[in-house]
């Protein structure tokens, strides 16, 4: 994917691990640039294959893939997440709850915390 200011190429691998904010329910997540710091954000979706795809004894589980967005979040009139570049994702995972989101691509995991809220 590439950041939308600067235009590099970033691995999805390097997103996740950048990545240092999540928003439940909105299933935003957002990191820094490598190359140029800005903020990017990165909305994430879950695609489970058709069932038909399945096949008996070899996986116990449905296969499924991820959608992963890169854009910017337009703050007027209430933060909307404005997609730039979407991709899928084979084999990626979400499982996401109101305190983080743990993602698993391949062999690699993580876990990004949400954001807290502000205080008041
Ligand atoms: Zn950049």
């Amino acid at each position: 994917m590439k950041c939308i200011r600067c235009h590099q190429d970033i691995e999805f691998t390097t997103i996740f691990d950048r990545s240092d904010a999540y928003w439940p329910y909105h299933n935003w997540i957002a990191f820094g640039c490598p190359f140029c710091k800005s903020d990017n954000y990165v909305l994430l979706e879950e695609k489970t294959l058709p069932k038909r795809l399945i096949i008996p004894g070899e996986n116990s589980t449905a296969p499924s893939a991820g959608v992963i967005s890169i854009g910017y979040l337009d703050a007027f009139p209430e933060p909307t997440f404005v997609s730039v570049e979407t991709m899928e994702v084979a084999g990626l995972v979400l499982n996401g709850d109101e305190e983080k989101v743990e993602i698993r691509l391949g062999s690699r995991r993580w876990v990004i915390k949400a954001k807290k809220r502000q205080s008041p």
